[in-house]
């Protein structure tokens, strides 16, 4: 077994239905997946493999790739083929990408059938190409890309206007029988997102992808993807995510991950509760965390870990934790499921928590 608590989280999940896109559940009862989108020119088919194989290291479990050019459409049956996870193809205005993504094997689409409807209605071709291939398609709304008569009416892209854009686009495919779909209405202002999602919530039972678009640089994407997931998943809205920043997209997966961790949506990997230090610290708390992060985060083991300054609180958190330090006197109190089992010298703090966390992953059965 797994030795973290397993604890309850905030609410219980929306009902959506639930879809596949390749092997990934998204919906129902399925568990609240991560999604990434490479950076990489997709026809570059070494760059962009080598980066779906990084992204998937890292735990992302479903990719979308960019589709912009017959190029990019020429090299989606390489990509679905060689991915170790499920492949989304985006495409935005041309249904013949569309049918190269579906023929590729790709696990899903991602593209609105308003736009393709504007240029060459072949939404119904479309929709029997995607059923017969039992390829899901995500309409995705962003407030960037709203549709004309929607700005008319709504003025800016309110969550209203954002909801109505994105049921509207589904009702194209429904009209066609074609009800496959999970729904994104994006937003770079989490206020404006967390409401479109609460209104698109009630509105239907299709599971939804969440993501704050134009998230930013890490420190405030991050912020802002938090805010706007935590509100909606503590709420149970919310079937897969993905966090957009201008960062590399592992980064992105880590932050998604840790999000899902947060919020007890995922079992915590390694969980550092580490005090903020005060006047009684003896040593420097913040770099003795730290070494202990990189210490221990290549460990396959869910493991919390207590990392405190002095005694006062070390003995009452360390109880809580698998593994723990209370610091004093240039040593080093080490807890092991909140017993004391010896006292090191500074300096071996940080090998004495790795070499314990080991024996403890072997006791637990876990190599
Ligand atoms: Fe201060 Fe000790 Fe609490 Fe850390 S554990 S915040 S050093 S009292």
């Amino acid at each position: 077994g797994i030795p973290t608590v397993r604890k309850r989280p905030l609410a219980e999940r929306r009902k959506s239905r639930k879809i596949m896109v390749g092997s990934v559940p998204v919906g129902g009862d399925a568990p609240v997946s991560v999604q990434s989108m490479t950076t990489t020119v997709t026809a570059d088919v070494n760059a962009t493999l080598q980066q779906i194989a990084e992204l998937t290291a890292a735990g992302c479990q479903i990719v979308r790739v960019a589709v912009p050019s017959q190029d990019d459409a020429d090299a989606l049956p390489q990509i679905a083929a060689k991915s170790p996870i499920p492949v989304i193809a985006d495409i935005h205005f041309q249904p013949k990408y569309v049918f190269a993504a579906i023929d590729a094997g790709c696990a899903a689409v991602r593209v609105n059938p308003g736009n393709i409807k504007k240029f060459d209605d072949r939404v119904g071709e479309i929709a029997k190409a995607a059923s017969e291939a039992g390829v899901p398609i995500r309409i995705g709304v962003n407030a960037g890309s709203l549709d004309e008569r929607l700005l008319r009416k709504y003025g800016t892209a309110t969550p209203e206007a954002l909801v109505e854009s994105a049921l509207w686009e589904c009702s194209l495919f429904e009209e066609h029988g074609f009800t496959d779909l999970k729904i994104s209405v994006k937003h770079h202002d989490p206020v404006v997102m967390i409401a479109a999602y609460r209104l698109l919530a009630e509105r239907c039972d299709y599971p939804l992808h969440l993501g704050v678009t134009e998230a930013g640089p890490p420190f405030q994407g991050t912020i802002k993807s938090a805010v706007a997931f935590g509100a909606l998943l503590a709420e149970g809205i919310g079937d897969t995510i993905r966090v957009s920043l201008s960062a590399p997209p592992v980064e992105e997966v880590k932050v998604g991950i840790a999000i899902l961790e947060a919020l007890n949506l995922r079992e915590r990997g390694l969980e550092i509760v580490s005090c903020p230090s005060c006047g009684r610290a003896q040593v420097d708390v913040f770099t003795l965390a730290e070494r202990v992060q990189a210490g221990l985060a290549g460990l396959p083991v869910p493991l919390r870990v207590a990392v405190m300054g002095c005694v006062v609180n070390g003995p009452g958190e360390a109880r809580e934790a698998d593994l723990g330090v209370a610091s004093g006197n240039g040593k080093g109190q080490i807890f092991v499921e909140g017993k004391v089992i010896k006292t090191v010298p500074e300096s071996q703090i940080v090998e004495t928590l790795i070499e314990e966390a080991l024996k403890l992953a072997e006791r637990r059965g876990i190599t």
